[in-house]
């Protein structure tokens, strides 16, 4: 442990759900710091596309201790306003988030966990990971894949709907990022949205608000065993952003099934039937990115990890933030980061003392 630096706690990754630790952990007066491999503040919202809106007005999209300010003429933020009041956040808060330091490997010494990165080691005795999922794109198996001859790419590599002018481009996604693509998508490109079933749409006057407290009660009706409510699932899919509700109701957003593999023109469905295309945009999600984590050879099956709330139940000094509803209720979300990220500074303060 020669040439280590010291500190308490570290957390990895300075995005929202790092920084919302890092706000709990001053408040309980921890010794921490926070590694982010962004050269930046703002996280993932510093690569989205350029016209996403946030699916919840400004003051339900606030971290804890301070609202995020309405972005004028704007009930729905865009990326851009996340990204200033993030910036916002860590200075108003004195976070000590070092960047960019990439976290590369997480081990065990002893009373340690000794955090190994491109720019040295810290030894802590407990470590938080949130380091998001936009770094992980998931991409489906499907059949044919390397005989298009057209560009395909996933969420994170959309910026604007200028870049695919007059293209004959599918897009592939039943969720949010798939409806919002294609709805930007409507109006410059020869759109086929495909989903692999039909797309839910939230009822128009349902926006995040009503997500966060569908997963709150999901997780109460668990813990106090009276059976799942289905939680955000069972509301729908696609939240009706205006962007989305426009093209929806243009009849722009008319979903075709999923196709069965991919051809050198196109796709093809299992009934023979063919589109052609030039450009295929996969909007089909992220996984966990826990690379870092592999080192501690911790149990999980799809990519995750087992825990008990935050806590990894096989690495108890070891807290996991963000992820999804896995790590806490809407944990994923700007409002959600809040409360697990409280839970798990207060279990590592009792740990430390
Ligand atoms: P990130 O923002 O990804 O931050 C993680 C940070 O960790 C990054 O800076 C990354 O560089 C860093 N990092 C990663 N690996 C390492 C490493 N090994 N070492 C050091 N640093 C590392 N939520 C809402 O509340 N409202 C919305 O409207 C909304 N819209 C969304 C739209 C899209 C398209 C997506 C994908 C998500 C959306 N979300 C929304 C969900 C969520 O709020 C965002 O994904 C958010 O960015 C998650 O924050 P995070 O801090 O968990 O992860």
């Amino acid at each position: 442990m020669t040439g280590d630096r010291h500190t308490q706690v570290v957390v990895i990754g300075g995005g929202q759900a790092g920084l919302a630790a890092g706000y709990h952990l001053r408040r309980l007066g921890v010794d921490f710091v926070v590694l982010d491999a962004q050269a930046e503040p703002g996280g993932a919202w510093q690569h989205t596309w350029d016209s996403l809106r946030l699916f919840s007005p400004a003051a339900f999209s606030s971290l804890p201790g301070r609202l995020m300010p309405p972005r004028s003429g704007e009930r729905y933020p865009d990326a851009a306003h996340v990204v200033a009041y993030l910036r916002d956040y860590e200075k108003r808060y004195e976070l000590p988030v070092r960047r960019p330091v990439r976290a590369l490997g997480v081990h065990r010494d002893g009373d340690f966990l000794r955090v190994r990165t491109d720019s040295g080691t810290w030894s802590a005795r407990a470590v938080i990971s949130a380091t998001g999922t936009w770094w992980r794109p998931f991409l489906p198996a499907v059949p044919g894949r390397a005989d298009f001859g057209g560009r395909q790419l996933h969420t994170v590599g959309y910026r604007r709907p200028q870049d695919f002018a007059g293209r004959r481009v599918i897009v592939v996604g039943g969720g949010n990022s798939g409806a919002q693509i294609a709805a930007d998508l409507a109006h410059e490109a020869e759109l086929t949205w495909v989903t692999p079933r039909p797309p839910r749409f939230l009822a128009d006057d349902i926006d995040g608000r009503a997500l966060f407290d569908a997963a709150t009660a999901r997780r109460r009706a668990l813990d106090q065993g009276r059976g799942d409510t289905g939680g955000v699932a069972s509301l729908g899919d696609i939240v009706a952003v205006p962007p989305v509700r426009e093209a929806r109701d243009r009849g722009l957003l008319e979903a075709s099934p999923m196709f069965s593999r991919l051809v050198p023109g196109g796709v093809a469905w299992a009934d023979g039937s063919r589109a052609e295309a030039e450009v295929i945009i996969w909007c089909t999600g992220f996984r966990p990115a826990l690379s870092h984590l592999a080192p501690l050879r911790l149990r999980g099956r799809r990519g995750r990890i087992v825990t008990e709330n935050t806590r990894a139940v096989d690495e108890p000094r070891l807290h996991l933030l963000g992820y999804g509803d896995w790590t806490g209720p809407a944990s994923a979300t700007l409002i959600g980061a809040g409360r697990p990220a409280r839970e798990a500074a207060r279990e590592i303060a009792d740990l430390l003392a």
